[in-house]
């Protein structure tokens, strides 16, 4: 997700800075992402359900968690493996008609489990493993009354429909203040669902520790069209209806996944190393086309950086929204100049590898996300207006200090205030020192290293500090601890003024 629009001000605020540029980044060489220790980002095949081992996560197998931020979200008794949802939206009547295919591991013995469905959506039929099954749907709870073995596979049919509505975001940001499902005046609708919200189109376990894969069938009357995540495997049309079908063969966390339909035009592209990208923008709306034509740049920038693109497409949607997000594969755009801005762009590519490819096992950690694909907008800004990666970081601290005292640390925030500017400056500022430290060399090489570790898995604090220490040789716990959880921030390698 973008960073509130100080970021963008005061970024603009260092045109007129002028300084000594960083020494560019060194390409980056192969690194054995097996970490050393023997930990779940390669290891020993476990029992298959056990979610861990690297083929095991592609199939989409996870180790679901309770969230400690937000508990009242998922189910660490379900992961869920695969969603195949048929979806079919009445842009006239705002009606939302679902029929949605789940293959689901049980992680316990359990006399029933359950997933997440907003009740505006009325359910018609639920059938486990091919026979009616009891359940019950209250609130956003469709607790499945049937019991489950330990890793036990099952295969869960829901039909509902309904007029979707979002829910209130426990935020105090000022470009959203909902999430899930969201309807434009036109009849069309969209979805940006950070930290949750995918329940209000769908019946899922929405917490991001549980990775599954997808394939949508969207159908909505012409000329509009339905757009999801993944690769477009076929367009056609049904009558008067237009009918898409899409493919997600990477697996994604609940509040990744999203789907939009709109009179949207498709344009073709390709990055330099040729990756396919679409452009979904607004058919009445060529200005916001040439905007987002900026993405080839951009993806080449943080390829040089990274490494390899880690998925198989790209695309832009650009919907009604002030905000934007990083769903997987299809990122979503805000319609306005600063969510189409090259440098939220870039931010929300960054984001594949920083939060898609490697995602937090729960909420306590989204500054995994927001800080690196924050440090890496600023290194970006840097080139771009001449100046050095700490002349920008500069001129973000004093921001940092005052978003730690109000939402909190940023591994320790307020669940009010879920992400607050707090998560995003605080840890691009780490980043950054930790950069001065290490040297650029080993600080690039180990950056572009880290989302392999857990390549289309989670990881947590522990995982991902650790991990550090271990690859640098370097006992940094005192140092993560002191920014990420720290009441106040660290005195800075270059402290502002230097
Ligand atoms: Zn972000």
């Amino acid at each position: 997700m973008r960073a509130a629009a100080a970021l963008l001000a005061s970024a603009l605020l260092l045109a007129a800075c002028t300084s000594e540029q960083d020494a560019p980044p060194k390409p980056t060489p192969q690194v054995s992402p097996v970490p050393s220790t023997g930990t779940d980002g390669g290891g020993t095949a476990g029992p298959r359900g056990s979610g861990q081992g690297p083929s095991a996560r592609a199939e989409g197998y996870s180790t679901p968690v309770e969230d400690r931020v937000y508990p009242d979200v998922g189910d660490p008794g379900v992961d869920t493996l695969h969603y195949d949802l048929r979806l079919s939206w009445d842009p006239a009547s705002r009606t939302l008609d679902g029929t949605e295919t789940v293959r689901l591991r049980a992680t316990a013995d359990a006399d029933r489990f359950q997933l997440d469905l907003a009740d505006p959506l009325r359910v018609s039929r639920v059938r486990l493993d091919g026979a009616a099954a009891a359940y019950r749907h209250r609130g956003k709870d469709l607790v499945v009354n049937e019991p489950v073995k330990q890793d036990s596979e099952h295969t869960l049919v829901v039909r509902y429909s309904g007029r979707p509505r979002p829910v209130p975001a426990p935020v105090r940001r000022s470009d959203f203040t909902t999430t899930g499902w969201t309807v434009t005046p036109d009849g069309g609708a969209w979805t940006m669902q950070e930290p949750y919200g995918a329940y209000t189109w769908y019946a899922v376990n929405d917490q991001p520790s549980d990775k599954a894969l997808y394939d949508f069938t969207l159908r909505v009357p012409a000329p509009f069209v339905g757009v999801a995540n993944g690769e477009l495997l076929d367009r056609s049309r049904a009558g008067g209806d237009t009918v898409t079908r899409w493919r997600l063969d990477s697996p994604a966390s609940a509040y990744l996944v999203t789907a939009a339909f709109g009179d949207f035009t498709m344009t073709t592209d390709e990055s330099e190393s040729g990756v396919p990208i679409s452009y979904w923008t607004p058919s009445d709306r060529p200005d916001l086309l040439e905007r987002v034509r900026q993405t080839p740049a951009a993806l080449a920038w943080l390829e040089a950086r990274l490494g390899r693109y880690p998925f198989d497409t790209l695309g832009i949607l650009v919907v009604d929204s002030e905000s934007g997000m990083e769903t997987q594969t299809m990122i979503t755009l805000g319609d306005t100049q600063t969510a189409t801005s090259p440098e939220v762009l870039l931010h929300e590519i960054a984001h594949q590898w920083y939060g898609d490819l490697v995602t937090p096992e729960d909420w306590r950690d989204v500054w995994m996300n927001e800080g690196m694909a924050t440090f890496l907008q600023g290194a970006w800004l840097a080139q771009d207006r001449g100046v050095s990666i700490t002349d920008v970081m500069d001129s973000w601290a004093p921001v940092e200090a005052r978003e730690r005292t109000a939402a909190g640390p940023p591994a320790a925030y307020d669940p009010e205030a879920f992400a607050a500017s707090n998560v995003y400056y605080g840890p691009a500022l780490m980043w950054d020192d930790l950069r001065q430290r290490l040297g650029d060399e080993e600080f690039w090489r180990l950056v572009a290293a880290w989302p392999d570790v857990y390549a289309d898995g989670n990881a947590d604090y522990n995982k991902i500090t650790t991990w550090w220490t271990e690859q640098t040789g370097e006992d940094l716990t005192g140092f993560f601890d002191a920014w990420l959880r720290g009441a106040t921030t660290p005195e800075r390698v270059s402290p502002v003024g230097r």
